[in-house]
C-alpha cells in the first residue's frame, strides 16, 4: 500500500475509494450474512476509520440487516464495504483493494457458519459471532427468507 493508506474500487471503475490510514483488524468473516452479501464462501475485510475515507463516484448501499449496511457499485455489482452506521469504523472487501497482498488477515470471524468443506490451515485464531451481544441481539435480517 502507498504511504500508510490504500486505494481500491469496483471492477468497472465507476466507484473508487481511498483511505489515509492503513487497514487494521484485517479478517475473514465466514458468517452466513457475509457469505450471502459477497456471493462467496466468506468475506475478507480490511477495517479503517470512516473519517479517513474519501470516494470517487458514488457507492450504493444495501441495509442487509437492521444494524448494518453494505456498499457496492450499482453499475457492476462489486461488493465494496461493510459498516454499522453507528460505528466510527468500516470495512472494505480485500478483493477490491488495488493491492490486496498488503492486507494480511489476522483472524477468522463468524466461524459458526464456516463451510465444512473449507479447510484453511493458516493457524489464525477463530472467533464466533456474538449473536447474543448488545449489537446483534435485536438484529433483524433483511436478507429475506429463503
Ligand atoms: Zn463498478
Ligand atoms: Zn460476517
Amino acid at each position: 500500500m502507498r504511504e500508510d493508506g490504500f486505494s481500491g474500487g469496483c471492477q468497472c471503475g465507476a466507484v473508487r475509494y481511498h483511505s489515509t490510514m492503513a487497514a487494521e483488524g484485517v479478517h475473514f468473516c465466514h458468517c452466513r450474512m457475509c457469505q450471502r452479501a459477497v456471493g462467496n464462501v466468506f468475506a475478507a475485510l480490511a477495517v479503517v476509520r470512516k473519517e479517513t475515507v474519501t470516494w470517487t463516484g458514488q457507492p450504493s448501499f444495501y441495509a442487509s440487516s437492521s444494524v448494518a449496511e453494505r456498499g457496492f457499485c450499482a453499475r457492476c455489482g462489486t461488493p465494496l464495504t461493510f459498516a454499522y452506521p453507528d460505528s466510527d469504523w468500516m470495512s472494505f472487501t480485500i478483493g477490491s483493494l488495488d493491492d490486496p497482498e498488503a492486507a494480511v488477515p489476522e483472524v477468522h470471524c463468524g466461524v459458526e457458519s464456516r463451510l465444512s468443506w473449507l479447510h484453511v490451515q493458516d493457524g489464525l485464531p477463530v472467533e464466533y459471532t456474538d449473536s447474543k451481544g448488545e449489537r446483534l441481539r435485536d438484529m433483524v435480517s433483511k436478507q429475506g427468507v429463503f
